[in-house]
């Protein structure tokens, strides 16, 4: 699970255990979580690595437990959304190729490229979720550009621009929200976890301040 955390890297990190958590229900039954355990993992943002604090929850009744991911985190990637999603729509917007959209976030170019490859192999499916999502909440439709990639980052802002309109999510980001909506899979290898077509009963609505 992924929760559409608003904070700043540097202030969940401060905040260690004591980031006050969302309690969502649990995925299969809707029935309540309990916080179980949880473990460290690394991020990178503005250039460093640090640890952050990721709480599991378990359900009672499926005895299932389930990580709850900050938004800032995509799934399997060291890198904060923020950094993948400024070389994502750096290159995929046409601003410019790789090596420097790679250069300006602090990341390996090869690293960089595997992100654009991920995202253009699973561009055209990403730009008609997120083009429907835009729809669901309350946006326009959008005209799908030609090009796949460049049609899954309008599909993304038009989502996120129809998201913002809603409490809570500007302060989010356009691309923690596209980690919400993704359950942290924006450009995961996986395709065949749940995905965010079934719109916006699916991922978690931010806490409004
Ligand atoms: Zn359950």
């Amino acid at each position: 699970m992924v929760w559409p955390c608003p904070l700043p890297v540097d202030a969940y990190i401060a905040a260690g255990r004591r980031v006050e958590f969302p309690r969502p229900g649990c995925p299969s039954c809707a029935g309540p979580l309990v916080f179980w355990s949880g473990y460290w993992r690394y991020v990178r943002a503005v250039g460093r690595c640090r640890k952050v604090f990721v709480p599991r929850l378990r359900c009672g009744r499926c005895g299932v437990s389930h990580v709850l991911l900050p938004a800032f985190v995509l799934a399997w990637r060291l890198d904060v959304a923020e950094t993948v999603g400024a070389v994502l729509a750096e290159v995929a917007g046409g601003a410019c190729g790789v090596r420097p959209a790679a250069e300006r976030a602090g990341v390996p170019h090869t690293t960089a490229r595997g992100w654009v490859r991920r995202f253009g192999a699973r561009a055209g499916e990403l730009g008609t979720a997120f083009a429907a999502l835009a729809v669901e909440l309350g946006g326009d439709a959008i005209r799908p550009p030609a090009e796949a990639a460049r049609f899954a980052l309008a599909g993304i802002t038009a989502a996120f621009g129809a998201a913002a309109a809603l409490p809570g999510w500007l302060a989010v980001g356009r691309w923690r929200f596209a980690s919400s909506v993704s359950g942290g899979r924006l450009i995961a290898a996986n395709t065949t976890s749940p995905y965010l077509i079934a719109g916006s009963r699916r991922f978690m609505p931010p806490v409004p301040p």
